[in-house]
Formats: structure tokens, C-alpha cells, sequence
């Protein structure tokens, strides 16, 4: 089985932007699940599984384990690549599942920053409205034309639960389920390592975590 590789951190830790600075000139190395992109693949078709998705994404809860486990334990087994995952697990359910199935993760790596950073990144975040490439409305990370995804050309849009409130209770949905998932790894004997990413130095950080992997 390939190398699983785990991003753990409160909605707007910036999870998905580190990643893709990480990427950059590696993205055939690696592969990435991210659990709402493919939640939103699923939307986007109109299926069943998306239909019974969009109310909970839509007011920040979270999307029921059976759902997130059908489709995401079978990728990471299937992946041929080290594979990150960007949003799993997110409660102990879907932690026990990925460890129920023989999933041993190689890295687990959780960002942290404090809740009032979270709510003006939400407030600065735009998303291509297909590949949901993260960017910012400040000198951040802006996209290299007003608008328009440097990826794929294609228009970026607000996320409807990237709104104070919807944040606020994504927070709190954080810290109530998905929290407890540090102990369940650390008990499997998982290590977890910690990134501040408010630091200038995140980037490095990480980059010197996956040095070997
Ligand atoms: P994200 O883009 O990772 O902040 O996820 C956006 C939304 O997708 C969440 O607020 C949930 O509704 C849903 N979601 C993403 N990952 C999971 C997961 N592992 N379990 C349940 N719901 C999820």
C-alpha cells in the first residue's frame, strides 16, 4: 500500500495552500484526496451522495461517516503514490475505519493557528469554481489575473460556508469531532507533528517533514 500522508487542522489553517506550494514542482510524485473536492465532484453530478452532502457542507456540518468512509477508504488503499489527505479524517469514526483497513498513516501532520485567523482567512479566500485551487483577495496568494484560476482558466467564486457564522460553526464542529481524533492516532501509536502556520516558516517546516517521503 502506498504511503498515507495526513493533513490534519481547523478549516482555514491553510491546509490546502501549503500543500499546493508544496506541490509545485513535484505534483506527479504525489497524489491528493481531498475529501470536499470529491464531495463537490459528486454535487456537481447531481448523485445521490452529493445530493445528501450539499445541506450539511452548505451549513458547516459534517457529512455523515458512512458516506466519507464509502468513498475515501478504497482511494487511499487503491493510490500508487504516497497520497495526501486534505480533510480525513475528520472524527474518530472515520479514524478507527482508515485504521480498521489496514491503514497505517506514514505522516500525520496537524496546522495550527488560533480561531480569529481562521475567521479573516475565510473572509480573504476565493476558490476556483472547479478545481478549488485556494486564493486570496490580499497580496497573499492572489491569482495572477483578477478572478480567473491560474490552473485551469476557470472562474473563482466565494464558498458558501466560508461566511462568518457557517465558520464560526466549523470551528466549533473542529474542535468537538475531529479533535479527538489526535488521541485515537497517538494511541495507535501514530506521531503527530505540529506546524505552526502563522510562522514565516511553515513552508520550510513542512518541506523538511516530507524530506524523505
Ligand atoms: P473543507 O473544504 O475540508 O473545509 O470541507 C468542507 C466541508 O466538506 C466540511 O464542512 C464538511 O461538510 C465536508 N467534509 C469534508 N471532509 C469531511 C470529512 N472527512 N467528514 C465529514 N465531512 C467532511
Amino acid at each position: 500500500m502506498a504511503k498515507v500522508i495526513i493533513l490534519l487542522g481547523k478549516p482555514g489553517a491553510g491546509k490546502g495552500t501549503r500543500l499546493s506550494a508544496f506541490l509545485k514542482d513535484k505534483e506527479d510524485r504525489y497524489e491528493v484526496l481531498s475529501v470536499s473536492g470529491l464531495l463537490k465532484v459528486e454535487i456537481r453530478n447531481n448523485t445521490d451522495i452529493g445530493k445528501e452532502a450539499k445541506a450539511y457542507m452548505d451549513s458547516g456540518r459534517l457529512v455523515p461517516d458512512s458516506i466519507i468512509n464509502q468513498i475515501v477508504i478504497n482511494k487511499l488503499k487503491s493510490s500508487e503514490k504516497p497520497i495526501f489527505t486534505d480533510g480525513f479524517p475528520r472524527t474518530v469514526k472515520q479514524a478507527e475505519a482508515m485504521l480498521e483497513a489496514g491503514i497505517s498513516p506514514h505522516v500525520v501532520i496537524e496546522f495550527y493557528v488560533d480561531d480569529d485567523v481562521v475567521i479573516q482567512r475565510a473572509k480573504d479566500r476565493i476558490v476556483c469554481s472547479k478545481c478549488g485551487e485556494p486564493y486570496t483577495t490580499n497580496s497573499f496568494k492572489p491569482s495572477k489575473v483578477e478572478g480567473i484560476c491560474d490552473k485551469c482558466g476557470e472562474a473563482l467564486i466565494r464558498r458558501s460556508d466560508d461566511n462568518p457564522d457557517v465558520v464560526r460553526k466549523r470551528l466549533k464542529v473542529y474542535e468537538e469531532e475531529t479533535y479527538p481524533v489526535v488521541d485515537v492516532l497517538r494511541s495507535a501509536g501514530v506521531t503527530i507533528h505540529s506546524i505552526d502556520n502563522t510562522s514565516g516558516k511553515a513552508g520550510e517546516e513542512l518541506e523538511k517533514l516530507l524530506k524523505n517521503n
